[in-house]
């Protein structure tokens, strides 16, 4: 299934954008929303997913052409899967560094059998704003929170999250080894598949 030669992505991030380029060859051209809105929907849903689509949907609104969409975060079990959707700004947007002292406090007397937790990717693709059958494709990437912080790789939460596969934090790990594993690889993998890519 591909029967587009564009694709918006609803994201600002050139990094990302360069990503998924890469990710899907020279079949689509990827462009970024930012070439035909600089302003932001309200992310309302309660779900990564819910968000994904209201953001792919108003890509596809101001650009009128299919959009794809990334919502990602932390969700970890002890807390019901919190940060989750407000990974971001758990810490009243203060950054990284104070969303992990803010997890780890949080954590703080929680038996290491207790701490588990996983990075989640969810994509939505839509043809259209209006699209009834969005495509959606959820990586999920289990690991546990550490008590304290290991390695200088990646960014976010990554110092906190013990990756079990690879017996270290997932911010120790090399920049192509966490694309391997990661929860946004795995969402990825799904969407090449969905897009007969693989
Ligand atoms: P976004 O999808 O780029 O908006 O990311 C949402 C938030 O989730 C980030 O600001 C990080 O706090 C967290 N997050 C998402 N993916 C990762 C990751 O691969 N490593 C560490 N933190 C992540």
């Amino acid at each position: 299934m591909m029967p587009f030669t564009q694709l918006v992505l609803a994201s600002h991030n050139t990094g990302k954008l360069k990503e998924l380029q890469a990710m899907l060859g020279d079949a689509i051209r990827v462009r970024s929303v930012g070439e035909f809105s600089s302003l932001e929907p309200e992310e309302t849903g309660l779900s990564f997913i819910e968000n994904a689509i209201l953001k792919a949907r108003n890509a596809a609104k101001v650009s009128g052409l299919p959009a794809l969409a990334d919502d990602s975060g932390l969700a970890v079990d002890a807390l019901g899967g919190a940060p989750g959707i407000y990974s971001a700004r758990y810490a009243d947007g203060q950054g990284d560094a104070a969303n992990n002292a803010k997890l780890l406090a949080t954590l703080q007397g929680v038996p290491q059998a207790e701490r588990g937790a996983q990075f989640v990717c969810a994509l939505a693709l839509v043809r259209h704003a209006d699209d009834p059958l969005p495509i959606i494709c959820e990586g999920l990437w289990h690991g546990r929170i550490l008590e304290e912080a290991r390695g200088e790789q990646g960014f976010g939460y990554d110092p906190l999250f013990w990756v079990p596969e690879r017996d270290c934090s997932s911010a120790e790990l090399s920049p192509a080894e966490k694309n391997q594993l990661s929860h946004r690889a795995r969402a990825m993998a799904l969407l090449r598949q969905r897009l007969e890519l693989a």
